[in-house]
């Protein structure tokens, strides 16, 4: 069963709090977590080619999926730590994206496509 957004950050900040955690947890702090786990995202793909990276994720993607699971967490933490609504937020620039952006008329066809998954 997935489970919402708001579930989830529910669920982050029981364990945050269980371990007395949110005092340490600023914005600035969760920030730079944030960013440092997204490094670790990098870290995965670092010296790979699309190909190895694609091969490695049918050997065995938890660990890939378990830094993609540091970054959300602490995205979803963040959010709440600075009082905002993800899922609005996220609804939102969808929308503003597609204002700038619209379907017709972009180039994709400009860019390669990456190797088939
Ligand atoms: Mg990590």
């Amino acid at each position: 069963m997935n489970k919402t957004i708001k579930q989830l950050t529910g669920e982050i900040i029981d364990f945050v709090n269980k371990r007395d955690w949110m005092r340490l947890n600023t914005v600035k702090n969760l920030a730079v977590s944030l960013s440092i786990e997204t490094a670790e995202v990098l870290e995965y793909v670092q010296w790979k080619n699309d190909e190895e990276i694609i091969d490695d994720l049918k050997k065995d993607s938890e660990p890939f999926g378990e830094e993609l699971a540091d970054v959300a967490i602490y995205l979803f933490e963040l959010a709440y730590v600075a009082n905002i609504d993800l899922s609005l937020a996220i609804e939102k620039k969808i929308v503003k994206n597609g204002i700038k952006y619209p379907a017709e008329g972009q180039l994709g066809e400009k860019y390669p496509r990456p190797a088939d998954q």
